[in-house]
């Protein structure tokens, strides 16, 4: 039985994951960022002891999704765009000390590809991408059935790479990221920016707006054209540097997919000349509201069953050691 926790800038969820993958427990919070990291772990521990009351079992692990950027190797969080202020608290620490048991902490887009990996849409496949979109654009990159990690075990930040450098500001610093184009925010920012003050359209949210392109509102449908060419043009660069058997989409922008996908499909075709993208699935995150904490609990699964039970010590060369053949 395995505790999961799933960390994000407005809510966290914790819960209890049997080992099938189903969630006997479930609870959350208000993450409440500004009143800092000790504060919401502090929470997550009540919750956790909870849930795992309510569901009349011991844990026998914890694993905890968080955006990042993070160490997952020491379970140290970097400077979280979200979770301003938290830079250099350690949950893995706080927990495992809370709790006794062994303890592992992952990028949450990451996360999330091993919970698909394991139990959803990712199933049969060895390599494939995982991309969340909603408030930003994550992405997890799946080799071999393990997550890629670049040097000193760090996430490739695939959100980031760059479409436009002519592009709106990005919350990392640079201009005309997949993410500052094409996360949730972006169709808010230019809805608001190009569409006519007589539409009403001032500030709604990604939701909200794709509820009204499937209401035919003409400025909403516009939005929702420009959001599924840039998805497109994404994946389409992501198709072209790897070639995977799939990519799974998750993330909320993602709930109303139907909206986007023949376009992104087309656009996907028109620029990707040297792969066979038409072999690339394209298919949906499967294990919908509870993806978070799932993929959470098979971080711990992930990280301390992989090697035969082996705790952390295969992990530690595999990803921290010099490169041999
Ligand atoms: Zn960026």
């Amino acid at each position: 039985m395995i505790g999961g926790v799933d960390i994000g800038g407005t809510k966290i969820a914790v819960g209890v994951v049997d080992p099938s993958g189903c969630v006997l427990a479930r609870d959350e919070c208000a993450t409440d960022a500004q009143r800092g990291f000790e504060h919401a772990m502090r929470q997550v521990t009540t919750l956790l002891h909870q849930c795992a009351e309510r569901a009349k079992v011991k844990l026998d692990g914890i694993g905890i999704g968080c955006a990042g950027p993070l160490d997952s190797a020491t379970g140290t969080l970097g400077n979280v765009n979200n979770l301003p202020g938290w830079k250099g608290g350690n949950p893995v620490d706080f927990v495992s000390r809370e709790f006794g048991v062994a303890t592992a902490l992952e990028n949450d887009a990451d996360a999330a590809a091993l919970g698909e990996l394991r139990w959803g849409t990712g199933r049969p496949k060895m390599r494939f991408l995982y991309v969340t979109v909603g408030t930003g654009i994550g992405a997890s990159v799946i080799l071999n059935g393990k997550v890629y990690r670049g040097v000193d075990g760090c996430h490739p930040e695939i959100g980031h790479h760059i479409i436009d450098p002519s592009g709106p500001p990005c919350t990392c610093g640079v201009r005309g990221c997949w993410e500052s184009l094409a996360a949730g925010p972006a169709m808010t920012e230019w809805l608001r920016k190009h569409s006519p003050a007589t539409c009403a359209n001032g500030n709604l949210s990604a939701r909200e707006i794709c509820a009204r392109a499937q209401d035919s509102e003409e400025w909403a449908q516009r939005a929702v054209e420009r959001e599924a060419y840039y998805l497109g043009l994404g994946l389409a660069n992501l198709i072209t540097l790897f070639a995977p058997e799939a990519i799974v989409l998750g993330g909320s922008v993602m709930k109303s997919a139907h909206l986007f996908l023949d376009r992104m499909r087309e656009v996907m075709r028109q620029n990707c000349r040297l792969v066979p993208a038409d072999r690339v699935e394209i298919t949906l995150a499967s294990l919908g509201a509870d993806a978070g904490l799932i993929g959470a609990a098979q971080v711990w699964h992930d990280r301390f069953e992989r090697h035969g039970g082996e705790v952390g010590h295969e992990y530690a060369s595999d990803h921290r050691g010099p490169v041999s053949s």
